[in-house]
């Protein structure tokens, strides 16, 4: 087998390798570029003919790891793409979202255009492309092998990154290569621990945290608490930009758990994004998917991810009419407050002092979430300047991804395989291929377009 790394190898986002058997040439993952300038560019060129790709395997729905199926699909791929049915369910959602975003910005642009005489760049794809793609998913199972042809199989392995994420393993007669996909970490709420992966002879594995620890959850829930208690007692609300996938989920199971334990009053929460409201569905038809505690609260009769209190918002008449309101959580994306409804629940409450905006998610350079993150005392939000009063509090101990100990715990279970670490900034997965060359392991970062053998 011959594996190429066609994005995702000396930077976090476009994860997507090529590899290639006497029998045939499949991709596993198919993500975009994201934030940086050359993006755009990036994504619309793929250094293969997608006509040649048999199949796809994907790892779980995240956008840095689908986002680009369509695109390939519109350009001629007709094989099948293979995932857990979770992550079938789930990156439905994300694509159709994705198609949409693309074409209202698109529309936007083409308008500003006409007038300022700029051309708008079309869209990658539409809901159309999205539609037509998705007749070619097939659902298959974790732990169950998957026959591609007469030499190849592939199976699924939990991951423990979100719902239906897994590690993909492909084995032919004499080797066997291990892609990681996002591994999350042992011990969280909602999504199970990652399981031990199989021993193979050379191994891609993702890197994003490669040089530092994470606070504990529990850790994180307790500031959680101290905010949200803050701020009602200061007579404001609790803003909370939130990505739609997985942070919404885990979110809601915290904030169940904290009114239940009498943490924090039983005030409403607000949870106004529809693409969380479809995903946050999708997990309770995938409970069989989940850790033992949130399967333990289905099998009692209660609802791991809803509460007396919590209204969902889907309209955009629903999410204006929280403006105003007092002793409120709101929880709305998008999660880096880049676009989307949060943008508006903030220029109501960032002047506010005794409102809270709490962080729980990464907020990349460039993004209004970054610039309040680092301390601006006025921002511009819809064109008029808005001064920041609010409370602003990060917490850290929320991410999806497994930290340096976790990494080191899922690659412990690997044997002796060659590890390639990916889905890192540099300086970043050098720091954990330090760590792995001192313990003994054979490793190396990944090189983008290398040619990597077994
Ligand atoms: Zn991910
Ligand atoms: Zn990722």
């Amino acid at each position: 087998m011959k594996i190429i790394p066609v994005g995702a190898a000396g930077e976090v986002t476009g994860s997507c390798f090529l590899v290639r058997t006497c029998g045939g040439s499949y991709l596993v993952d198919c993500g975009v570029f994201q934030g940086h300038a050359d993006d755009d560019g990036r994504n619309l060129s793929f250094p293969f003919d997608p006509e040649e790709i048999d199949a796809v395997f994907l790892t779980h729905a995240h956008l840095d790891h689908c986002g680009r199926l369509p695109y390939l699909h519109a350009l001629g791929f007709r094989g099948p793409v293979y995932a857990t049915p979770a992550t079938c369910d789930l990156a439905q959602f994300i694509l159709l979202d994705a198609a949409r975003l693309q074409t209202e910005d698109f529309q936007r642009h083409y308008r500003r255009g006409r007038r300022t005489g700029m051309p708008a760049t079309p869209p990658m794809y539409d809901e159309q492309d999205v539609l037509h793609l998705l007749r070619y998913f097939h659902p298959h199972p974790y732990g169950k092998m998957l026959p591609i042809d007469s030499n190849v199989q592939v199976v699924f392995h939990q991951s423990g990154h979100i719902l239906g994420s897994a590690a993909v393993e492909i084995r032919n007669e004499d080797s066997s290569v291990l892609f990681s996909g996002d591994i999350g970490s042992p011990g969280r709420n909602v999504v199970p621990d990652f399981s031990s992966p199989p021993r193979a002879n050379l191994v891609f594995c993702e890197s994003t945290y490669g040089d530092r620890l994470h606070r504990t959850e529990a850790e994180s829930v307790t500031e959680l608490a101290e905010a949200i208690n803050w701020a009602f007692a200061a007579g404001g609300n609790v803003v909370i930009p939130a990505f739609a996938l997985e942070r919404t989920q885990d979110l809601l199971f915290d904030l169940r758990a904290l009114r239940e334990a009498g943490r924090v009053p039983r005030n409403t929460v607000f949870m106004d994004s529809p693409l969380a409201i479809n995903l946050t569905k999708v997990y309770e038809h995938h409970i069989g998917d989940l850790d033992d505690a949130t399967r333990a609260l289905v099998k009692a009769h209660d609802d791991p991810f809803n509460f007396d209190g919590l209204r969902q918002c889907l309209t955009p008449g629903q999410s204006q009419l929280i403006n105003g309101q007092n002793g409120v959580v709101i929880v709305a994306g998008s999660g880096m407050c880049n676009g989307g409804r949060v943008v508006h629940h903030l220029k109501h409450n960032l002047w506010r002092s005794d409102s809270a905006v709490v962080f729980i998610g990464y907020q990349a350079s460039g993004t209004l979430g970054r610039r309040l993150v680092d301390g601006a005392k006025k921002v511009t939000i819809e064109h008029e300047p808005v001064r920041v009063n609010a409370r602003r509090i990060t917490i850290n101990g929320f991410s999806a991804h497994a930290d340096q100990a976790g990494l080191l715990q899922w690659l412990g279970h690997t044997g002796d395989a060659h590890i390639v670490l990916n889905h890192g900034e540099p300086s970043v997965s050098a720091t954990l291929a330090g760590l792995l060359t001192e313990s003994g392991r054979s490793v190396e970062v990944a090189t983008p377009d290398a040619v990597y053998e077994v």
